[in-house]
């Protein structure tokens, strides 16, 4: 409703949190990553938004903003609050139009139909409808580096990149399945030293030796069970901080 009255709504109040706004997307993990994400605002006690129940296209972003609005379309407290939200690979383009994110998170990228894509040339980890992230070096982007899809959307990208990833060769597996991101932007073939699943692992393409990124955050030491989940986390000493 509040869209019919005002298509920009979005815009007015999510550029309103002041407290950094945070953008999440990806085929897999992006609701459990923005979840993770809001937790530690939580934890951190710092007042945020998030579109933990809503849906996650522009639509839900205005539900969520409206509840949070006074009358004169202010929010309250807004100077300090963040905002997480989380959206599908499709809405990305608009959801990034509207609240001009200071830190986008990417967990990986899969596609359908790659071969008929990539004949109309598809560039290499452009998101839904050719969408690449949005221009601009104040920007920082935390992106998946064993996902070589989600390493090419940093490819001649101006802003900061923190990079994530796993190392954790217990955790690899063989014959994990059809691969999404099966070549490179030049042509080439990706090999792997390690597979985590599907196209994700420690890549190199075979013919220009482009490569997976080092990761300034690691995850190692990963066990998954029945009762959750533990893993150890350094971040490198200087890796770039988002905020
Ligand atoms: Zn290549």
């Amino acid at each position: 409703m509040a869209l019919r009255f005002d298509p920009g709504v979005v815009a007015a109040l999510g550029r309103q949190l002041g407290g950094g706004r945070v953008l999440v997307t990806g085929t897999n993990g992006k609701t459990t990553a923005s979840r993770l994400l809001a937790g530690m605002l939580e934890a951190a006690g710092r007042p945020h938004l998030h579109n933990r129940e809503g849906s996650n296209m522009v639509r839900g972003f205005a539900s969520l903003l409206v509840r949070r609005a006074d009358l004169l379309g202010r929010i309250p407290g807004a100077a300090d609050m963040a905002g997480v939200f989380e959206t599908d690979e499709a809405t990305f383009p608009a959801a990034v139009r509207a609240l001009d994110p200071d830190v986008m998170v990417v967990t990986n990228l899969f596609r359908d139909q790659l071969d008929l894509v990539r004949r109309s040339g598809y560039r290499g980890g452009a998101l839904a409808g050719g969408a690449e992230l949005p221009r601009g070096a104040m920007r920082c982007s935390v992106l998946n580096a064993d996902d070589p899809s989600v390493a090419a959307l940093a490819d001649g990208w101006p802003g900061r990149v923190h990079w994530f990833g796993i190392d954790d060769p217990a955790f690899a597996r063989e014959g994990t399945g059809a691969a999404d991101a099966r070549w490179c932007a030049c042509g080439g073939d990706y090999v792997y030293e390690r597979r985590y699943f599907a196209h994700v692992g420690w890549w190199r393409c075979a013919a220009c030796g482009r490569s997976r990124p080092a990761t300034d955050t690691t995850a190692r030491a990963i066990r998954l069970g029945l009762e959750g989940a533990s893993w150890e986390m350094p971040t490198a000493r200087g890796a770039p901080r988002c905020g």
